[in-house]
């Protein structure tokens, strides 16, 4: 199977590229930033509490995988499609402040490598090219500028009627760019081996052209 594994931090255009090169490369595409939301998700849904590993662990915690209907992901919580459930701040910033715990991200490790075991995949995350699969074939860490993040994360939400203002989006994504890069565990940097693309001040259209042109090269290489 091939891996193409995309990290990089919040708003970079990681989901909305990959998945619109996947389908044209007819690869799966999974986002593995859905699990660390299920993953909040179950923690509110239990009554929440101070985060910590001791806490994680005694949660009985129904399984998390990631199904694919006709190559579109669903998030799968014990079974209940969570996929809608998850996409509201309160949980970007919960899934965030759990992803620090190393018993969260041991918790969903094999759900992530048997996917690339079974797809070819493109599979995008913080930690992909550096603890999920380090040997995949190609590696990417795609940035963009604070403000240029913001500034897509906001109109993203706007888009779906979430209420929300430009300074607290890029708060937030300030926020989580710190605890992403500054935790012990699976830090978010580009891993070895991995290409570093920015797309700042670039249109979706652009930025999609250049990964593509990128992989098909690599691809063809093999
Ligand atoms: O990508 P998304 O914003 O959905 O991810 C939610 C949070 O999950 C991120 O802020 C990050 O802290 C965490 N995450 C992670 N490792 C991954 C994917 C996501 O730590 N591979």
């Amino acid at each position: 199977m091939i891996n193409i594994a995309i990290d990089g931090p919040s708003g970079a255009g990681k989901s909305t590229i990959s998945r619109l090169i996947a389908e044209k490369l007819g690869f799966i595409y999974a986002d593995t930033g859905a699990l660390y939301r299920a993953a909040a998700l179950a923690w509110t849904r239990s009554g929440g509490g101070e985060l910590s590993d001791k806490n994680f662990s005694a949660l009985a915690m129904p399984p998390i995988t990631l199904a694919f209907v006709d190559g579109v992901q669903h998030v799968l919580l014990g079974g209940e499609d969570i996929s809608g459930e998850i996409r509201s701040p309160e949980i970007s910033q919960l899934a965030s402040r759990l992803s620090v715990l190393p018993s969260v991200r041991e918790f969903l490790l094999g759900a992530q490598r048997k996917i690339a075991e079974e797809n070819n995949v493109i599979m995008d995350g913080r930690d992909i090219g550096s603890v999920v699969l380090p040997a995949a074939e190609i590696k990417i860490f795609l940035t963009a500028s604070p403000g240029d993040r913001a500034r897509r994360r906001f109109d993203e939400l706007c888009a779906r009627g979430v209420k929300t203002d430009y300074e607290t989006v890029l708060r937030e994504i300030n926020e989580r760019d710190g605890r992403d890069s500054g935790r012990a565990v699976a830090p978010l940097r580009p891993a070895s081996g991995a290409e570093i693309i920015d797309t700042t001040g670039n249109s979706l259209e652009k930025s999609v052209s250049v990964l593509e042109k990128f992989i098909r090269e690599r691809l063809a290489a093999l």
